[in-house]
């Protein structure tokens, strides 16, 4: 006799992602680089560059690198005259190149002279960034503020309202400040310093619509570099507005201070349906590669769910039973292989980012992990035959031996992504 437990399967528990956080569509750029932010479109990956704007050829590399590493939009700080001027220069070269990314102009204290001095500026970029903690003082603050958003209006471009701990608005945390002192029972003080953000970016939207930018033309965000702060104050913007979000931990760090941040904190968000466009704040090594910061974006998006952008290649971690090397530089040498040849994998195989590949380290995990996968390889442990099973669409498809089993594993999966993907005639490569 069975007892219920063993005849009859639980109820599934899901973890589905809360259904989106209702918000503006707000069509950032012209033509084929155009990208819609908001209104259920799917989460845009941005970036910015760390080039002196001034420096053309710097910073049109730097741009094209973001493109082409899959940032959707790219922000460039606009600081001074030679910064302006240098924008539309930057604009036509990388058009030339074929990098039709729109480009966000990032504004402080003399946004308002820049575009009103350099027009040529404010029409080559899609969009202006205006922090509305350093936008001028007291009377000058409206006054500067407004001069932005009516050239946005007179250029038909979209703006970001873009709050931050670091240049909060002192005029409205001290009268937040002020009013909690006299409070009953006062809140606590970081709390009140999460309101006056929340507060700045939308008082500041409000003021924009006043002045006659339209809703669909503003994206607001409102960032803080400690995780529970970012959750709370997004929490709070999502409640009290359908601004389209830009999302994003700023001064998130270096390395994996960084990383687990940024995806601890967007994780969180996204899970919750907030969030219609993000960035990762990364602060590079020295001579680091800027485009890392799109690529955690886009493995924060794709390891969640909501999108594909490259193949995911799965690999254990290695342990007392994989005391070669082998194992890890295979790893390594798939993944490097995979993303080098994405460009070209884009363009010719429609479909290649949903592609998994698994790189095992023993028989423990290695044949069940590489089964799930559409293609995947059990390299031997200690004291284990020098054999390496290949599985393809889970059949196991030939064993590899001796030296060169990278190189051929390598070669496997490039004619497995040419088979799949490769257009007519094309199939799983098991059929
Ligand atoms: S699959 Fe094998 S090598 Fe990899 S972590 Fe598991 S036991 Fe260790």
């Amino acid at each position: 006799m069975t007892s219920d437990a063993e005849t009859f399967l639980p109820q599934p528990i899901d973890a589905e992602p809360k259904p989106r956080h209702r918000s503006r569509a707000v069509t950032i750029g012209k033509g084929k680089g155009a990208v819609t932010v908001g209104g259920g479109a799917p989460v845009v990956v941005q970036s910015m560059t760390n080039t002196d704007t001034a420096d053309i050829d710097s910073t049109v590399a730097q741009v094209a690198a973001l493109a082409r590493a899959g940032s959707e939009l790219v922000r460039i700080t606009v600081d001074r005259d030679e910064a302006a001027a240098a924008v539309p220069h930057i604009r036509e070269k990388l058009d030339k190149m074929g990098v039709d990314v729109p480009l966000v102009g990032d504004f402080h204290y003399i946004g308002h002279k820049l575009l009103a001095d350099h027009p040529v500026c404010g029409e080559a970029l899609a969009k202006y960034r205006i922090n509305p903690g350093n936008v001028g003082f007291k009377e000058k603050k409206d006054k500067q503020f407004g001069s932005i958003v009516e050239l946005a209006i007179k250029h038909d471009k979209t703006v970001r309202i873009g709050a931050n701990w670091g240049s909060l608005d002192q005029e409205m945390l001290t009268h937040l400040m002020d009013i909690n002192a006299s409070a009953r029972e006062p809140i606590d003080a970081r709390a009140v310093m999460r309101e006056a953000m929340v507060r700045s970016a939308l008082y500041s939207a409000k003021r924009a619509e006043e002045i006659g930018l339209g809703r669909d033309k503003i994206v607001i965000s409102a960032k803080v570099s400690a995780v529970q702060d970012l959750i709370s104050v997004y929490r709070m913007l999502a409640l009290r507005s359908d601004y389209a979000l830009h999302l994003g931990l700023t001064e998130a760090g270096m390395g994996t201070k960084g990383v687990v941040a940024s995806a601890a904190a967007l994780g969180v968000l996204l899970q919750e349906g907030l969030g219609d466009t993000i960035r990762v704040s990364l602060t590079p090594e020295p001579g680091g590669d800027r485009t890392l910061e799109v690529q955690v974006a886009q493995e924060i998006l794709q390891t969640m769910g909501f999108r594909t952008f490259v193949p995911l290649v799965a690999a254990c971690p290695g342990c007392g039973r994989t005391t070669s090397t082998v194992f890890q530089e295979l790893a390594r040498d798939i993944q490097s292989h995979i993303r080098d040849r994405m460009e070209v994998w884009r363009r010719r195989y429609p479909g290649v980012e949903t592609l998994n590949v698994a790189v095992m380290g023993c028989i423990v995990n290695g044949p069940g992990e590489s089964k799930h996968a559409d293609i995947g390889i059990s390299l031997p442990g200690t004291g284990e035959s020098p054999a390496a099973p290949v599985f393809i669409d889970g059949q196991k498809a030939m064993t590899l031996r001796g030296e060169g089993i990278a190189d051929e594993f390598i070669r496997i999966v490039d004619d497995y992504v040419a088979r799949r993907f490769g257009g007519a005639g094309a199939g799983k490569a098991a059929e």
